[in-house]
């Protein structure tokens, strides 16, 4: 059968495979499939078409703009994905690994592009943090800002998920403004390639957005500087190869790192047998181990229980294993694939063997292949018991990354702990107890040696996600030995493709920057009451001082038994003076908001469409009968929200009669176009 020829996209041009080119075997039956690779790929062109045409066609745009893009990405390998997942059983996955890797990773972008939209502004710059006052007048300010690196990102991915694996970088990459190069490992990169290929086609991305490397980089990360990033996800091994590269070093590239990882899982001193939390335990490590067949970056390779439950852990889940039918992945019966290859079969069973000398081996299978599949890289479930975790090394850091577990026991909560930590750093640890107080302890003392914690019980097991699914909301990576980046994260991810600004000035300058009014900036007097004009009318700054009202005893008493908020501090004046905030009886804070609205609504219809709510609300100074109070009401942000209305920021200010600031916030409200 003639190879499928897997091309690379470089400046604009697919590129099929050439001198150097590998050929790659299915992992099902062993023979070769495809082809990909060339010697001859232009790499400096690529990354001049990323930096000088791809980017800047990026940073033209958006926010929300680069959001909406996503999400017609997503749509488009949406509609195509049955193409996707007819190609990845050649991977040895399983239509279920297809849903993790093809779904999750399309999930993974409809996520980015959902928060990018609602958690970050309609505009170029982001705003990290709030205004820091830095002067007594507030004339001199400063802002962190971030704004999209001015280089490309290179994301080196492994072969385990060539769908999410690109994915899960390229949404945040995208929504940040930078082009992207994506190179997949080579071993699964036809599905890559197809999935590059069906975003393209889709013609949603401008040009140099996004170009791929099917095959080797080359001589690609020797040409990289400040403004580039390089992402990688694969081996410890691999990744100190590339990080020490004298280049990287020496521009101080951004190197994001998610290597290999010596996950726990422990099971919770209160989870004996016959408990729900026992089956959930035995369920998820299961799970972990025959999931992808094991080359999971998160699966468990360590299992922890109580001294007292080893036994009994080893034959509930050598029972469960041993249901797992291993076979040709588009067999519908089957729950486990096959590796990716036959040289991937040969590192995990000599990863298996470095196991064994300190851990014996307590269950494994015989699986029944016959015909093409007796070629392909199948390797049963193995589980080891190490007697003596204390002493053990190779249990700790050898990583077999296929379905290969080792269960040891501990002694107390503390010793669990430190077997976990004994893993050098890792992505995740999981915990199944339904004691909060061992989940306090577990965190606490094995926090920072794990990028993330996961706590199950039969409170949480019907919704929860699993051990080994990173999260696009969540933060996917881990100190030490799990490489010491993180992805993901909601915005915290795509602001590893930006850079962070501590800028510094006036509040006209930084309004300015911000697109967002910072008081003490210009109040633009509008030309009618601003809630009578539209959204797009509207102009940051734009401001309504109002007139002022007198706050009466009488106003007070009407309002506390209105509504029944009869608190001493404004009914009783002795008792209010005996408090060290009040001068005496006081106005009701929420008496101060609600004349707020009334001395500045406009009240007849029209655009300003509901009040959505009230952020930072603080009062700084009560207000007494006879005082009045008048209040400024800008425009401080909009967001376009829907096709027919946009979220608009207002700052409100509520002064006294000598001036001074009674009370802010910040409301929102939905105005129409
Ligand atoms: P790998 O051998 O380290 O390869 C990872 C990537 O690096 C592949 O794309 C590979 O390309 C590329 N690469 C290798 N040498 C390179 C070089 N000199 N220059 C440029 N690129 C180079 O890892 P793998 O076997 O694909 O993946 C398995 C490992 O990944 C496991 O250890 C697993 O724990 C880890 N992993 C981690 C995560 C995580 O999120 N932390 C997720 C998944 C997997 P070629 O294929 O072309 O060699």
């Amino acid at each position: 059968m003639a190879l499928q020829q897997i091309s690379s996209f470089a400046a604009g041009q697919w590129v099929a495979p050439g001198a150097g080119a590998r050929t790659i075997a299915s992992a099902i039956t062993g023979a070769p499939i495809a082809s990909a690779g060339n010697d001859a790929l232009d790499v400096l062109a690529m990354l001049d078409h990323a930096r000088n045409t791809g980017g800047p066609a990026l940073r033209k745009l958006g926010f929300h703009d680069r959001a909406r893009m996503i999400k017609a990405l997503g749509q488009a390998l949406t509609a195509r994905k049955q193409e996707l997942y007819a190609a990845s059983f050649d991977t040895g996955a399983t239509q279920s690994d297809h849903l993790i890797d093809i779904d999750g990773g399309i999930g993974t972008m409809f996520v980015f592009a959902s928060k990018g939209r609602r958690e970050m502004p309609d505009g170029q710059v982001y705003l990290d943090g709030e205004v820091e006052q830095l002067s007594r007048n507030g004339t001199f300010l400063g802002q962190h800002v971030c704004t999209p690196l001015q280089g490309v990102a290179v994301h080196i991915n492994a072969f385990n998920f060539p769908v999410w694996g690109m994915l899960e970088k390229l949404a945040p990459t995208l929504l940040a403004g930078v082009p992207s190069i994506v190179k997949p490992a080579t071993n699964s990169c036809y599905v890559t390639e197809l999935a590059v290929r069906i975003m393209l086609e889709a013609d949603i991305l401008p040009a140099g957005a996004l170009q791929l490397v099917s095959g080797g980089l080359g001589h690609m990360l020797d040409h990289l500087g400040c403004q580039d990033v390089v992402s990688f996800t694969g081996s410890a091994d691999t990744a100190l190869k590339l990080r020490s590269n004298p280049v990287i070093l020496q521009n101080g590239v951004r190197f994001v790192a998610e290597q290999d990882s010596l996950n726990a899982s422990i099971l919770g001193p209160d989870a004996e047998p016959g408990t729900p939390e026992f089956d959930l335990f035995i369920k998820e490590v299961a799970r972990e181990m025959t999931t992808k067949a094991g080359q999971k970056c998160t699966a468990i390779r360590r299992i922890m229980a109580p001294q007292s439950r080893v036994e009994a852990v080893i034959e509930a889940l050598s029972a469960r294993l041993s249901k797992t039918v291993i076979g040709d992945p588009r067999d519908e019966a089957t729950r486990m694939g096959a590796l990716v290859s036959n040289g991937q079969k040969a590192d995990v069973l000599a990863k298996a063997a470095i196991i064994g000398q300190e851990a014996e081996q307590v269950f494994t299978m015989k699986p029944d292949l016959t015909g093409e599949l007796a070629n392909g890289a199948f390797v049963p479930p193995m589980l080891f018991h190490c007697a003596d975790p204390d002493r053990a090394q190779r249990v700790h850091d050898t990583e077999a990354f296929g379905p290969v577990s080792t269960i040891m026991g501990y002694r107390d909560i503390d010793h669990a702990v430190a077997l976990a930590n004994r893993g050098g750093g890792s992505l995740v640890t999981s915990l199944i107890t339904h004691d909060a107080d061992v989940a306090r302890d577990v965190v606490m003392g094995a926090g920072a040696w794990h990028g993330r914690i996961y706590i199950n019980n039969r409170d949480s097991m019907k919704e929860s996600t699993g051990h080994g699914s990173p999260l696009p909301h969540m933060v996917h990576g881990g100190p030490g030995r799990a490489g010491g980046g993180e992805e993901m994260g909601g915005v915290r991810g795509v602001k590893h493709y930006m850079q962070r600004t501590a800028v510094q000035g006036s509040p006209e300058m930084l309004t300015r920057i911000g697109g967002k009014w910072v008081p003490g900036a210009t109040e633009v007097a509008g030309p009618a009451h601003p809630f009578t004009r539209r959204y797009d009318e509207l102009s940051i700054g734009e401001t309504l001082n109002t007139a002022a009202r007198t706050v009466t005893m009488d106003d007070i008493e009407h309002f506390a038994h209105f509504t029944g908020d009869t608190f001493y501090a404004h009914m009783d004046d002795a008792a209010a003076k005996r408090n060290p905030f009040f001068p005496g009886r006081v106005a009701h804070g929420y008496l101060l908001l609600s004349f707020a609205a009334g001395l500045f609504v406009e009240p007849n219809e029209g655009p300003v469409l509901a009040n959505t709510g009230l952020d930072g609300l603080r009062f700084m100074k009560p207000v007494s009968a006879g005082d009045s109070i008048k209040v400024r009401l800008s425009v401080k942000a909009k967001t376009r929200r829907t096709d027919e209305y946009g979220e608009v920021r207002w700052h409100v200010t509520l002064t006294n009669q000598d001036d001074e600031q009674v009370a802010e916030y910040d409301l929102l409200t939905m105005n129409a176009y």
